[in-house]
């Protein structure tokens, strides 16, 4: 009887000529009113869809047990449930078989793609092109919002400079500045313009804050880290997330400064919900609640809830913490039941604004998912995506683009017969058949069999997620047929790199060299034949220093998702001109990690004497492998006549800044164009480089384009160590180019 109250109570106001805010509020006024407190609390707990996995949810309840507190009206938000046949079964149990019948909303981990695979995240970045990222994004809500899910835990925009952290793979990158880009492209890909659309679906900014950061890289550990790196580095992108309308956050696993996040009411409540207005609602990441006591920040569960949520985690994601002890906290007087109506009405909100209470079964419609999931559209969008995630690296001796005629070429390597591996991780709806290898893509697209040798295997166990991978491969066997067939062909295409889940959650390494004996093969292929095209499949960036040295031509392939091998085909052919550029500087060893281009000058810097003095290492070059920001094309580009509108300016003027790129090759193509400052002194120390501005531009060949960017208040500021955005007077420089080791520089003064 209180479900039909509650819909027909819904309906009425419906009617009402109210602001849909105003009426959202008002429903959930009324909800709250009827709701015990353990309804609420229930609101606020989150279990895990696959309820025969004992995995590592802490002390959880069994399968019967959580569908017990499901009838009972305790559980909010189910993830990792797919498919609409699953969904409606749990959304009928939440909508007809409890008190109030709320329904609940749906969480997984979309983060790139659903069944129809993009690019993994940060391949995605490298191409720089924002309406092809959102676009990915929203293929990505059409088919999981086809397959019931309301809310991805996506998109992870964490700064990553580390690349011994596994996670980098499903980020943008290290740059704040292009991260935050990134960040609103994804949140307005995946929500589109009207969260109640049933081919949109609620995006989760992750991880809150400062995931990127963990010591020495490796996954899970502790965070130490400096007010401005946080504030300047760490936060903007999920600022811009959230000024983007980014509906709720994910907060993280680790602590900062000796405080778990999942317990942080500065970060939750100060900065997210205080300072920047954030109106959605946080949620823990996987039993991160539970994990403070591991931590030793809480004794026990009950201690773990009552910090948790007096910090602003609205739900707890199958932590088991919240369900068993919050509402007890409440009735003791040790939790405000005003911290729990908060949470649960920001809860509540965003399952309004998804239509779920309007129809609890919308997202459950078995003929569109039959005809969203996996359609043609959607596979020319991942290609296409995948095709601008390529960044060519290396092309000395134009071995690229292959020639389709009177060139013998072989194809080897592991991976290029793999139609998984390239899928990467973070792949749970997919199948790994759905891929297409290079193998495949190079065959389709010659309409040739093609020579292929293995030559050596990445890994010898090639588990999946929760497994440790085994990539201890000694086995040199199939050396003797590669060197055989290097010996017979013009040239030789080598795939090489990481295995697919190499790179991702739990997956951090303190090698970045090419795993295995991978490294042997190409050497010992180099041997015999010199004319080599090394096309690299990684989640990171890798320390390849041999392979720059001696190889003519490297391409990054990251792992792009379905279409990884017609798009490899594609770039490799000439068909379509690489245009990416790295969003994460390579290192020459793993010894110069964590290394980026937007670094501090030190009291010591670089001098081009080569003074030892100077904040360097005494055994590896000074410079990075490749820079940020660094990626080539078929055709070339060169960068003149740089201006501004003046030399001094006042805090409130635009400085405009125009730039000629000229495309001086013979093949039209894309050019990242690229514009940095430095603010020369501050009372806060600056970078010596900041990305502030970035055009992907078309150029044909011979055609010269006049490139203008704007810096103003929001560009030349940054955050004092109050955390407060400032903007000083003083003297800036200005630098263009096609990568963060700029051509062009200029100055000017802020008055
Ligand atoms: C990850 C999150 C993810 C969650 C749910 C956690 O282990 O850190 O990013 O969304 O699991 O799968």
């Amino acid at each position: 009887a209180l479900t039909l109250f509650v819909f027909a109570n819904c309906k009425a106001q419906n009617n009402m000529k109210m602001t849909k805010n105003t009426t959202i509020e008002n429903k959930i006024d009324s909800l709250l009113k009827i709701m015990t407190i353990e309804e609420k609390v229930g609101q606020m707990n989150q279990y895990n869809g696959f309820w025969d996995v004992t995995g590592p949810a802490p002390e959880g309840g069994s399968a019967e047990q959580k569908y017990e507190h499901l009838r009972k009206g305790w559980v909010g938000s189910m993830l990792s449930v797919r498919g609409v046949k699953e969904v409606r079964a749990v959304q009928k149990i939440a909508v007809e078989e409890t008190r109030l019948g709320i329904p609940l909303i749906i969480g997984f981990d979309v983060i790139h793609g659903y069944k129809t695979l993009s690019p993994i995240p940060l391949a995605e970045a490298a191409s720089w092109d924002m309406e092809a990222i959102k676009k990915s994004a929203s293929v990505a809500a059409a088919e999981a919002a086809a397959s019931g899910i309301n809310w991805t835990f996506g998109p992870m925009v964490d700064v990553g400079r580390d690349a011994r952290w596994g996670r980098v793979m499903e980020g943008a990158g290290e740059d704040p500045f292009l991260g935050s880009k990134i960040a609103v492209a994804r949140v307005h890909g995946f929500q589109g313009d009207d969260l109640s659309a049933t081919n949109t679906i609620a995006a989760c900014a992750k991880h809150f804050a400062a995931y990127g950061f963990a010591e020495a890289g490796k996954e899970y550990n502790t965070v130490d880290i400096g007010t401005s790196t946080l504030h300047n580095m760490v936060f903007p992108p999920f600022k811009a997330a959230v000024d983007a309308g980014v509906r709720t956050l994910m907060n993280s696993f680790n602590e900062i400064n000796g405080v778990p996040v999942t317990g942080s009411s500065y970060l939750q409540r100060d900065i997210l919900k205080g300072k920047w207005g954030f109106d959605g609602y946080v949620i823990s990441d996987w039993a991160s609640i539970f994990e403070m006591i591991s931590w030793g920040h809480a004794k026990d569960k009950r201690e773990a809830a009552k910090i948790a949520a007096i910090a602003g985690s609205d739900m707890d994601m199958e932590g088991n913490v919240y369900v068993q002890e919050l509402a007890q906290l409440v009735k003791d007087g040790v939790v405000k039941e005003s911290i729990v109506d908060d949470a649960v009405r920001r809860i509540l909100r965003v399952k309004f604004e998804l239509g779920l209470f309007e129809d609890p079964y919308r997202y459950c419609d078995e003929t569109r998912e039959k005809e969203t999931i996996g359609n043609p559209a959607h596979h020319e969008a991942v290609l296409d995506m995948a095709k601008k995630s390529i960044v060519l690296l290396k092309n000395e001796n134009q071995l690229l683009p292959l020639k389709k005629e009177d060139q013998k070429i072989a194809l080897m390597g592991d991976l290029a017969n793999d139609k998984s591996s390239p899928l990467g991780s973070w792949r749970i709806a997919s199948d790994d058949e759905t891929g297409v290898s290079v193998l495949e893509g190079m065959e389709k697209y010659t309409g040739n069999t093609l020579t292929y040798v293995r030559g050596a295997e990445v890994a010898t166990e090639k588990t999946t997620f929760l497994k440790e991978i085994q990539f201890n491969t000694t086995d040199t066997s199939g050396f003797a047929e590669a060197i055989a067939v290097a010996k017979t062909v013009d040239v030789v295409v080598m795939v090489l790199g990481e295995y697919g889940f190499q790179s991702g959650e739990g997956r951090s390494r303190t090698d970045l060299q090419l795993p295995g004996v991978q490294q042997q093969l190409l050497e010992a292929v180099y041997e015999v034949n010199q004319n080599i095209v090394l096309v690299l499949n990684n989640g990171r960036p890798l320390a390849i220093s041999w392979a720059d040295e001696h190889i003519p031509t490297i391409v990054e392939a990251w792992q792009l998702g379905t279409q990884t091998g017609n798009a490899v085909a594609q770039v490799l052919y000439g068909d379509y001109n690489p245009s990416g550029k790295l969003p994460m500087t390579f290192p020459r060893n793993v010894g110069q990690v964590p290394i980026y281009y937007n670094h501090k000058n030190t009291g010591r810097p670089v001098d081009k004497d080569d003074n030892v003095f100077w904040s360097h290492y005494s055994d590896v070059e000074k410079t990075p492998l490749y820079p940020f920001g660094h990626g080539l094309s078929y055709t070339s580009f060169s960068y003149s006549d740089l201006e501004l509108n003046g030399n001094t300016f006042t805090l409130e003027d635009d400085v405009k800044v125009s730039v000629n790129v000229t495309n001086a090759g013979e093949l039209d193509g894309k050019e990242v164009v690229q514009l940095y400052i430095r603010d020369l002194v501050g009372s806060v120390t600056r970078p010596v480089k900041e990305l502030k501005g970035f055009e992907l531009v078309e150029i044909k060949a011979g055609e010269t384009k006049t490139i203008s960017f704007t810096l103003n208040k929001e560009t030349l500021g940054f955050y004092n160590n109050n955390g407060d955005f400032i903007i000083e007077p003083g003297d800036f420089k200005v630098f263009v180019g096609g990568s963060s080791e700029t051509v062009l520089e200029t100055d000017f003064v802020l008055e």
